[in-house]
């Protein structure tokens, strides 16, 4: 088994998400990464040498089945369009449940239903807040050439992960915020726990629905 990263497949995948205009999109499997998981890249458009790129990490009810207690659908529909028109990369990261998995993640809703936020969640369950780790994002990017980029994110973290693997952030570029009234603790969280940064205007929302 090889340990040097290196791109095993490269193959064409049209993609379609609801009624959205179809999307030409080529699929790259890895052989090598660190963490030995099945991540994909798509890429996207025609990248340029300062791509647009996105890290989207796998969110199984959000991303197949529009889950709305999340914004990962949305937020990954919304990469693909402005990728294809930018030019650049989707990296589907399979880290379910910010790493904790599909099942930890249901457990954590049920926590979450019964009052936790969903980082509050994941501590009793004994699990990290977030288990991410873009380690084998950083090898993707480095075997597709990919030196320097802009980074589709609201999440400061991402950036710093990717910059201590050596791959240089030149802009940030924010995605929407896809806010609804099952989403909206979730999105509080992220933004006043972990520096996200999202527009959100959480006066709008009436505090019934908010705790
Ligand atoms: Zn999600």
């Amino acid at each position: 088994m090889t340990t040097v990263p290196q791109v095993r497949t490269r193959v064409r995948i049209p993609l379609r998400f609801g009624d959205g205009p179809p999307v030409d999109a080529e699929a790259v499997t890895f052989a090598g990464l660190s963490d030995g998981l099945e991540h994909l890249a798509f890429v996207l458009g025609e990248p340029g040498p300062v791509p647009l790129v996105r890290l989207h990490s796998e969110c199984l009810t959000g991303d197949v089945f529009s889950s709305a207690r999340c914004d990962c659908g949305p937020q990954l529909a919304e990469a693909v369009a402005r990728i294809s028109q930018a030019g650049g990369y989707l990296l589907y990261l399979r880290q379910e449940g910010r790493g904790i998995g599909l099942y930890n993640k249901l457990d954590a809703y049920a926590l979450q239903d019964s009052g936790l936020d969903t980082y509050a969640a994941n501590s009793a369950l004994g699990l990290p807040e977030d288990a991410r780790d873009y380690t084998a994002a950083a090898q993707m990017l480095t075997v597709l050439g990919v030196q320097q980029l802009d980074l589709l994110s609201n999440n400061p973290d991402k950036a710093a992960q990717l910059a201590r693997h050596g791959i240089a952030v030149r802009e940030r570029v924010r995605t929407g915020v896809f806010a609804n009234e099952n989403n909206v603790r979730y999105l509080r969280a992220k933004a006043e726990q972990t520096g996200h940064t999202l527009a959100l205007t959480f006066d709008d929302w009436p505090a019934s629905s908010a705790v």
